[in-house]
């Protein structure tokens, strides 16, 4: 195997490096080394190469998890082999790096629109919760941990040592911009492009703050309050505006989707707002009537059953259901009672069916009734 660089020395990161700073160490790098920048240049590309590779990998948790642990062995084979060897070209990375270079480059590789960056409003974060079929039926408060980044206090978020101040960007000269002649094979286009070495701000750090190192926010798990909506169902998510990350200095936070989960329960199904439930009775229920307690959400129901029940009847307990998300009503309870059939009697039992039987002849029996006359007349065709 040939010697590999360190990826953490390929982007130049410490090996602590959060994912904002890695981030920032590639934008800068794959500024710098794009082949777009460097048309014909080889060694360039094979440094584009090296630290999209190592960006790939540091950038995605599980295989930076990996990596650290095993080193290159740990992320071989996970598919990154097509880096420009297997005629994958550079659209390629396109996708796989689209936020980084659709901020970089204005949604376009060659894009002659110039842009000077803003300050960036922070990502947004999602995050899921688990709740129970009772809770999201009926609401509740809850409390997740959400680890963001926060504006550091040392430096209110500047990135610069305090009492320190920002120095006009030599690279642009405080535009923000940087003019660029690509030769392509249509003529020459000029083209201005976001300045990398300051992100378009036109601003550089000269003494960063010691506790962000000049990122201007820390990581930190916060403590976030939701309130859970009555009626939420399985797969909704609830949005938190400016609850995600910090944003740049003068930009608001990104928001914060909550992905919620609801288990199942062991006695009721949800189909939108109403909520099904079985329940099993006897045949002599069934066929004398009865007075059954039917569990709903809140709490036991008596309901009467009339004498002949079939099974498989569905009734129905108005506004029993799961409370509507929006207004204040609610759906239905419908209750599919199933008759069961006894599999072990004693000889007993079974004497006072036989007797049973004789009492009923055939009379009672509606459907057999008919069914048999209908099948006599099928074969007497
Ligand atoms: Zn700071
Ligand atoms: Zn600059």
């Amino acid at each position: 195997m040939s010697t590999k660089r360190d990826y953490y020395e390929s982007l130049g990161v410490s090996k602590e490096a959060d994912a904002s700073e890695i981030k920032k160490a590639y934008r800068k790098l794959a500024m710098k080394y794009h082949p777009d920048r460097n048309p014909g240049d080889k060694e360039a590309e094979e440094k584009f190469k090296e630290i999209s590779e190592a960006y790939e990998v540091l950038s995605d948790e599980t295989k930076r998890r990996n990596y650290d642990q095993f080193g290159h062995d740990g992320v071989n084979g996970q598919g990154f082999g097509g880096f420009g060897g297997q005629g994958q070209g550079f659209g390629g990375f396109e996708d796989m790096f689209g936020d980084i270079f659709g901020d970089m480059f204005g949604g376009g590789f060659g894009s002659s629109r110039v842009r000077r960056r803003g300050p960036q409003r922070g990502a947004d974060i999602r995050q899921s919760i688990t709740i129970t079929f009772e809770e999201a039926a009926f609401g509740k408060k809850a409390s997740i941990k959400v680890n963001r980044s926060e504006e550091c206090e040392a430096c209110n978020g500047t990135g610069a040592k305090p009492r320190t101040s920002k120095k006009t960007c030599p690279t642009c000269n405080g535009t923000g911009e940087v003019r660029s002649v690509q030769r392509t094979p249509f003529g020459n286009i000029a083209s201005s492009r976001t300045c990398g070495e300051c992100d378009g701000t036109g601003e550089v750090i000269e003494t960063p703050c010691s506790k962000c190192h000049g990122r201007g926010n820390n990581r930190k798990v916060k403590t976030i309050e939701v309130d859970i909506p009555a009626g939420i169902d399985d797969g909704q998510m609830i949005k938190l505006s400016g609850q995600g990350e910090v944003g740049e200095k003068g930009a608001p936070r990104g928001d914060l989707y909550i992905i919620v989960n609801v288990k199942p329960h062991t006695l009721f199904t949800r189909e939108g707002n109403d909520i099904h439930f079985e329940m099993p009775i006897t045949f002599v229920q069934a066929a004398l009537g009865d007075e059954i307690e039917v569990p709903t959400l809140d709490g036991k129901v008596q309901y009467k059953i009339p004498e002949g029940t079939q099974t498989g009847t569905v009734f129905r307990l108005k506004e029993k259901g799961i409370p509507r998300l929006r207004g204040n009503s609610r759906g239905d309870q419908y209750v599919k009672v199933t008759v069961e059939i006894p599999k072990k009697l004693n000889d007993k039992q079974k004497d006072l069916l036989r007797e049973f039987a004789k009492e009923c002849g055939t009379d009672v029996h509606e459907r057999k009734k008919s069914f048999g006359q209908k099948l006599e007349n099928f074969f007497k065709k």
